[in-house]
């Protein structure tokens, strides 16, 4: 499988070879590899459709250590629905790495629900900008060891109307972390959080 060229371990090419994931789409085949040799901030201009759910999830998933109980991975995304389908394909991309843990946290359904998810252990979080400063906020989740925060579709987060949610929360996780954004288009709003928390990114274009 032409997965295992990029440097993805045996439980990850195993579990996109079950998805029927048979070659790397274009931003998988520039993103993964970078992502897994460097701690870098990264920059990718990517529409839905190209894939780029598994060019972030792959790598992030490798650089979980799941004997560690910490949250290490946040991924923001806009909506609800698009928080359940990245999750839902995390785990997807997880179900062969033993004690792997992925919880959604997001708005309108039940913070007791997630909170208990939450106390159950979450290796990587996919949330709602909102619901998640609702929930740091309490103390039900802890984002000061986050080593990895993604933002997919920075664009439609910041069109929400999230600036603040995305800062504050931004604002909140270690400065070493490795930031990678992604986004369709590259409007003010998403250069300034670019430059605001992001140490020379790299830049990928689809
Ligand atoms: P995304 O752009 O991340 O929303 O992905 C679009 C869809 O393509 C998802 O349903 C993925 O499961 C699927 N997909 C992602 N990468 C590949 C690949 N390399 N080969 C086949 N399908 C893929």
């Amino acid at each position: 499988n032409a997965f295992s060229t990029l440097g993805l371990n045996a439980e990850l090419v195993a579990a996109v070879e079950d998805l029927g994931f048979e070659t790397p789409s274009e931003i998988q085949e520039k993103a993964i590899p970078l992502l897994l040799e460097q701690e870098t901030d990264l920059v990718a201009l990517a529409q839905t459709g190209t894939g780029k759910t598994a060019a972030f999830g792959l790598p992030l998933l490798q650089h979980i250590d799941v004997n560690s109980k910490q949250t290490q991975g946040l991924i923001l995304s806009p909506t609800r629905e698009l928080c359940l389908q990245i999750t839902n394909e995390i785990q997807n991309y997880g179900k062969k790495i033993k004690g792997l843990r992925t919880v959604a946290v997001y708005g309108g359904a039940s913070i007791t629900d997630q909170a208990r998810q939450i106390n159950r252990g979450a290796h990587v979080i996919v949330a709602t900008p909102g619901r998640m400063k609702d929930m740091i906020r309490r103390k039900i989740i802890d984002i000061t060891n986050i080593e990895y925060c993604i933002l997919d579709e920075a664009d439609e987060m910041l069109n929400m109307g999230f600036y603040e949610d995305i800062t504050d929360i931004l604002s909140g996780t270690p400065d070493d972390k490795s930031t990678w954004l992604f986004s369709a288009t590259m409007p003010k709003e998403v250069a300034t959080i670019a430059k605001k928390f992001m140490h020379s990114p790299h830049e990928i274009t689809v």
